[in-house]
């Protein structure tokens, strides 16, 4: 680490840069992604890592159900099956190219782990155990459903992130915990480093980098029930967006079947790999009547639509927004060996023994499949036509390679993060052997981020950022949740007009710079109108249903218009879009079917 004066990079008055470090490596989030590419780059370079929360309190650490390799570890599996599940799960807008080395490269991945000391459970044998999960399935959809997710018990996340963090501290990775990024410093196409705030103790800090990554995660908090953490608040897309960059596919946001009512918070799918039924007023497994085949494990947009359809037409559990999840059967043995978590979560948050009682349940905002572009070796790309911005990386849930196209299966997003995470430390030390000097640091690097702090720190209006908040999540649920049609996304880019101007008068009361909460909670939820309106926009225009997307104006597939991404950026109020080709290799779309 050094320290240049700060006088000569910023000229912004009353707000402190405190300092400038130098790592040829910064990488923004401790989450699976951003970890495992820390590790990878560790043994030559110099990394830091920023994470807004402790490291460890990233949200990869509440993932539960488990991470997907075919190991064929407990029965017959091949890669190309899970290509093939993978494939026709993402509604065939996943690129192909991406999706086989994700899947050829699963195994080696999920085995690491297990040297690295991921404390997986195992089979009687000693192998790592699998189970079922939806979309995966045997013999190129014609088998039923296949042990594929390797897990420690319904704790996968938790344990894989621990596991990271301690290889980190071995490697002599350097963090910077409760740091959060403001804005990235990109000149000429090339990423020069980020600006990012001292949560802890207040002032700017700038960090001058040979590459960058972004490992942000995801953005559920957008939507008023979700199971993401409370940081999940899509930061890295806006800060995107701000340096001139597009976005992909944000139109397809998947939510999950299986929320805990009105808490949100998530019953892995794992509860319904083990055996569990989805059942409605009437005691009906309701399933039967939409994937007839695959029934509670057909993939989750199927899951959550028929859910959020049973709720709509009358037959919620009482005529209740909700149905239940069962359990029972399983057996108290099988639940509390295999599913302690679900139980412990469904005891604490709706005091529901879910041994004795089926658990009350409706989808929940879960996942983003859109995302940062980037291409397979997760640089990051500057427009449709694949030109990379030079040092700058991106991998996870923030990233749109695109493995997962229109909706993703369960259990392949840890392994997306942790395999492009490894993949972005191998390009980002490709390209640092041949990268010696640090680029240049333009004068006024900071100058974007202090004129954001200080503009909140003086926010003197008369509106609360929490009652703002609070209006975008229940209008995106309404109006761009589950089932959309233009009407309702026409109502919804009004709303986010009127929430942006509400935004401009917000009031601000605390003024220190000391873990400041309330200037944290401004930023974000100006970062969240500002990709919302994309994932509006973006849903307006594309006119047909595909995966997560449903339109009820447009309910069916179409190819010949549709089957292409969707680039977004926006300049000013403005959006404007582009659209690239869908890389097909080895599977030609078909209906999809359960
Ligand atoms: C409850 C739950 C259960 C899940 N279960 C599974 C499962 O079983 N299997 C599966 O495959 N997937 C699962 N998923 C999805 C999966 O966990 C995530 O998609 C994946 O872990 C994301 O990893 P990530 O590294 O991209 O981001 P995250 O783990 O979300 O980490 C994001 C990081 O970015 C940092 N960050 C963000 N913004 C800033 C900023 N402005 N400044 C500084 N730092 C910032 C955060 O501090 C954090 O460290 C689950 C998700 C949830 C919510």
């Amino acid at each position: 680490m050094s320290t240049i004066d700060p006088e000569t990079i910023h000229d912004v008055e009353g707000v402190p840069v405190h300092s400038v470090h130098r790592h040829d490596v910064i990488i923004v989030g401790a989450g699976l992604a951003g970890m495992r590419a820390a590790v990878e780059a560790s043994d030559e370079f110099d990394v830091a890592v920023l994470s807004k929360v402790f490291p460890t309190r990233s949200h990869s650490g509440g993932a539960q159900g488990g991470i997907a390799a075919s190991l064929a570890n407990e029965e017959e599996d091949h890669w190309e099956w899970h290509m093939f599940d993978t494939v026709k799960g993402s509604d065939y807008l996943g690129d192909q190219d991406a999706i086989e080395i994700m899947v050829k490269e699963a195994p080696v991945v999920v085995r690491e782990f297990e040297h690295y000391g991921t404390p997986f459970s195992r089979t009687p044998e000693g192998r790592i155990a699998q189970r079922k999960f939806g979309g995966h399935t045997k013999d190129f959809g014609r088998g039923g459903p296949i042990l594929r997710a390797c897990y420690a018990a319904d704790r996968t996340g938790h344990a894989l992130l621990h596991n990271l963090y301690e290889v980190c501290i071995k490697k002599e990775v350097r963090f910077y915990p409760e740091f959060y990024a403001l804005s990235l410093i990109i000149r000429d196409n090339v990423c020069r480093g980020l600006v990012a705030w001292d949560v802890i103790n207040g002032g700017v800090h700038v960090f001058h980098a040979k590459a960058v990554m972004f490992g942000t995660g995801g953005y559920g908090k957008v939507f008023e029930i979700t199971s993401n953490a409370l940081a999940n608040t899509g930061d890295g897309l806006s800060l995107v967006l701000r340096a001139g960059l597009p976005l992909e596919d944000m139109e397809f946001v998947q939510f999950h079947p299986t929320g805990l009512y009105l808490q949100g918070i998530l019953v892995s799918e794992a509860a319904r790999g083990e055996g569990g039924y989805i059942i409605n007023d009437k005691g009906e497994r309701f399933m039967e009547r939409y994937a007839p085949d695959k029934m509670e494990l057909a993939p989750r947009d199927l899951v959550s639509r028929s859910i959020q359809t049973e709720i709509n037409e009358g037959r919620g559990i009482g005529g209740e927004a909700y149905v239940y999840c069962d359990l029972r059967h399983l057996g108290e043995d099988a639940i509390m060996k295999k599913l302690p978590q679900i139980h412990e979560l469904a005891w604490k948050f709706l005091h529901v023994d879910c041994t004795k009682e089926p658990i009350p349940i409706q989808p929940t905002a879960h996942y983003s499949m859109g995302g940062i572009p980037t291409n397979k070796d997760a640089q990051v790309l500057a427009d449709g036509k694949e030109r990379p911005v030079e040092g700058f990386y991106a991998a996870g849930e923030c990233a749109c390679v695109s493995v997962h196209g229109g909706n993703r299966l369960g259990t392949n997003s840890l392994l997306e993060a942790s395999l492009f995470g490894r993949r972005a430390g191998k390009s980002m030390v490709r390209f640092l052997r041949g990268t010696r000097e640090f680029p240049e640091l333009p004068a006024d690097a900071a100058k974007l981020a202090i004129k954001e702090i200080e503009r909140f720190l003086s926010a003197d209006g008369g509106e609360r950022v929490a009652d703002i908040r609070e209006d975008l999540q229940g209008k995106m649920t309404d109006e761009c949740g589950i089932f959309r049609s233009a009407e309702k996304l026409e109502a919804m880019v009004k709303d986010l007009g009127e929430l942006e101007k509400r935004f401009e008068k917000i009031k601000i009361d605390d003024r220190s710079n000391k873990f400041n909460s309330d200037l944290l909670e401004a930023i974000e939820l100006g970062h969240m109108l500002e990709f919302s309106e994309l994932i509006v926009a973006g849903a307006l225009k594309r006119e047909e249903s595909r995966g997560a997307h449903s339109r009820t104006d447009f309910p069916k597939r179409d190819d010949e218009k549709w089957l292409k991404h969707t680039l977004a950026w926006k300049k000013g109020d403005e959006i404007t879009f582009d659209y690239k080709p869908v890389i097909i290799t080895r599977f030609q779309p078909k209906e999809r079917t359960y």
